[in-house]
């Protein structure tokens, strides 16, 4: 292992490809762009290579047998985890076609708000850079930022690295409960709006109706921080570019209609300003199994296959819920670069391919340790934004198989299904 440069990151959805990393026995130390999840991702020895049936020891070629074999019995098996780079996706896709199972990563419940809120009502988006170089105001909501993306103050609410912004600090507004997990600095001044996660959509709802200068119902001025608010709307007509950014995960439960509340608020504001929507997605690589889903399907997710029709499904597929009920009879699981976010033990077979077998609590009927995209082989990823991929890096000699290569083995194995277009 060699030390490494401008190395690229993919353990967020942010995307820094800036970090310097010392090798340091058998890990990386982050010695310039750490944050806590690059610290513990790079920070992490990678495991032993040894695949387990059932807890024992077998080949890599038995395990794959038995994933096989598990796969050919199941009627309606759970593709899920899809914690992976560009090629472990578009493998994953091949063998739920294959498998003719149903997918959902596993953040897809949050993840799918934004795609729900867009169907229903389209949506105005912006990028990081943008976010960066143009936004003079950033309304934050279901995250403090650092606490989903750990750099986003540092590299993209900073207003001295906006190229529009002539040096001005950029004021950020969280709304909600999260409150800024830093100071004030030359760069940013924060505002913190309290109210808690179920009075958040009550709250934009009251700012829309402040910025179009329409009457508010009587009870909110009791139970809405009205003052701040109507300070805010004030302020926001004076914003000539903003930003409205939230994270999905923490919304609550109907985030998919506060999303759509807040992409109605943005499309508002562009009837004489620019504003623009961004959500803090792609941690776990949900973005890249989403773009891989799109490009190959049409479909952002939560599919699954009937012959060779691809049947999109949002509000019936989730992967908790099936395997919960049994409605989905095996489970396969696809990391790399899931980290702590590993599965509990489901009820049904379970496949489990992973870099981080060592922190599984129970035993899978196949485990599968595979290596990180980023550190032991190469790969691609997707930032949180859509427009960018990001090209990642070998930086350790490993054994550790890609997802891609094991799914592809398992695929082999798998008879074609038959076509069921006519
Ligand atoms: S903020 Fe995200 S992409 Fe940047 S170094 Fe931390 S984990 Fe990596």
């Amino acid at each position: 292992m060699e030390n490494a440069r401008d190395v690229p990151c993919p353990f967020c959805g942010l995307g820094c490809d800036d970090l310097a990393l010392r090798a340091d026995g058998p890990a990386f130390a982050v010695e310039q762009g750490a944050c806590p999840r690059s610290a513990t991702g790079f920070g992490r020895a990678a495991p032993s290579a040894q695949a387990y049936i059932a807890g024992n020891p077998v080949e890599l070629p038995q395990a794959v047998d038995q994933a096989v074999t598990l796969l050919r019995a199941a009627r309606l098996p759970m593709v899920t985890g899809l914690a992976t780079d560009v090629a472990g996706s578009r493998s994953a896709l091949r063998l739920a076609q294959r498998a003719q199972a149903a997918m959902d990563h596993l953040h897809g419940s949050s993840g799918f708000q934004g795609v729900l809120a867009m169907q229903s009502s389209g949506g105005m988006s912006t990028t990081l850079s943008e976010l960066r170089n143009r936004a003079q105001m950033v309304l934050l909501l279901g995250s403090n930022g650092s606490d989903v993306a750990p750099r986003l103050a540092e590299r993209f609410l900073d207003g001295r690295g906006g190229a529009f912004l002539d040096g001005r600090p950029r004021d950020v507004i969280l709304i909600g409960p999260h409150a800024p997990a830093e100071t004030d600095n030359a760069g940013i001044r924060w505002q913190h709006i309290a109210c808690d996660t179920e009075t958040v959509p009550y709250a934009i709802a009251a700012l829309r109706c402040l910025l179009e200068e329409r009457a508010l119902d009587e009870r909110a001025a009791n139970e809405l921080p009205l003052t701040e608010l109507a300070e805010l709307a004030e302020r926001m007509r004076a914003i000539d570019y903003g930003a409205v950014v939230w994270g999905p995960s923490g919304l609550g439960a109907d985030g998919d209609l506060l999303v759509e509340a807040l992409q109605t608020l943005v499309q508002s504001l562009n009837a004489e300003k620019r504003w623009g929507g961004l959500a803090l997605a792609g941690n776990e690589s949900a973005t890249t199994f989403e773009e891989v889903c799109l490009w190959s399907t049409g479909y952002a997710g939560r599919l699954r296959y009937r012959g060779d029709q691809v049947l999109y499904e949002p509000r019936l597929i989730d992967a908790k819920r099936m395997l919960a009920s049994g409605e989905s009879d095996c489970m396969v699981w696809i990391g790399g670069l899931e980290g702590d976010h590993l599965p509990g033990r489901p009820g049904v077979p379970a496949i489990v391919l992973t870099s981080n077998p060592e922190a599984l609590d129970w035993q899978p009927d196949v485990l599968i340790p595979i290596g990180v995209p980023g550190i032991d082989h190469a790969g691609t990823s997707v930032r949180s934004d859509h427009v960018v991929s990001l090209p990642l890096r070998k930086l350790r000699d490993s054994d550790l198989p890609a997802a891609a290569d094991v799914l592809d083995r398992i695929i082999a194995g798998l008879p074609v299904p038959e076509t069921t277009s006519c």
